[in-house]
């Protein structure tokens, strides 16, 4: 049986278009948590997800890769859309298949760091590979010492995570990512865990990811990051877009008063 994709625009004159979220909306019990959300990530776009604590950044990423379930409003992830239908009143994945398949396109980090704890570092890499791709355990082997090597921690190869700092961790669960191959990758607050003196590194492997083109969605409240390394940056404030716009121009003078406010705190 062929998968049910359906090609809707694919490319466009800038590129293909990775990720496509319209108009989102979610609410907890009576909480509007996202209020229409749209969005679109083309190839190699690095886009900083700015807002306070509360605004939804966590919960939109979470509606793109399927850990919760929006109320309404379309996703569509390398052209292919996520297909939905009404159980009970409720919106609810039609296609519990295309579900797992679209999850295993959108790398997820967290701020803390989720490697299983009781394997190796190498084995936590793999384990995506090998176990949800079945692939040949040799040749995933293979390719995990590559990504260890990009990272950084070839050396912790055989390591726990406990044995790790935790900027190591956060290396690891990268590469984690990597090996799936993802189609975008999303970060929530990926340094927010460290150690200052540990951020750097997390940060380089990032800013590495984005000069080599991956499609990235990172939460953050690194302000360097936003403005040097991303593309675009958007704000949200109370489940909305507030601000949006290219890092020069908004950190110059096009953010809204909001986000002048909220940069503000962060000396910028
Ligand atoms: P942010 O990541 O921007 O800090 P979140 O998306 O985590 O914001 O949260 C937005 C709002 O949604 C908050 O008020 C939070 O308490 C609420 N919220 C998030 N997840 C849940 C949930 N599972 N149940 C109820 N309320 C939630
Ligand atoms: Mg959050």
């Amino acid at each position: 049986m062929t998968p049910t994709t359906l090609n809707q625009t694919g490319t466009t004159m800038a590129g293909t278009t990775r990720l496509s979220v319209r108009n989102i909306r979610k609410s907890f019990g009576t909480h509007e948590v996202l209020r229409g959300i749209s969005l679109d990530a083309r190839d190699g776009d690095v886009i900083s997800l700015l807002g306070a604590s509360g605004s939804g950044k966590s919960t939109f990423l979470r509606c793109i890769n399927l850990l919760e379930i929006a109320d309404h409003g379309e996703i569509s992830v390398d052209g292919e859309l996520i297909q939905m239908e009404q159980r009970g009143g409720k919106n609810v994945p039609a296609n519990r298949r295309q579900v797992d398949r679209i999850r295993s396109e959108l790398g997820m980090v967290f701020q803390s760091f989720n490697l299983w704890s009781h394997m190796t570092i190498l084995e936590n890499v793999i384990e995506g590979p090998v176990h949800v791709l079945r692939r040949p355990r040799a040749e995933c082997i293979a390719e995990a010492e590559v990504l260890l090597e990009k990272v950084g921690i070839a050396e912790k190869r055989n390591a726990y995570p406990a044995h790790l700092s935790g900027g190591q961790q956060q290396r690891a669960a990268i590469a984690r990512s990597l090996a799936m191959k993802p189609k975008v990758m999303l970060f929530d607050e990926p340094t927010s865990a460290l150690d200052p003196e540990l951020v750097g590194e997390v940060l380089r492997v990032m800013r590495s990811l984005a000069e080599e083109g991956m499609t990235m969605l990172v939460v953050t409240h690194e302000m360097s990051f936003a403005r040097n390394v991303s593309n675009r940056v958007i704000f949200m404030k109370s489940g909305e877009i507030d601000s949006d716009g290219a890092p020069d121009q908004l950190f110059g003078s096009g953010g809204s008063p909001s986000f002048r406010q909220f940069i503000g705190n962060f000396g910028g």
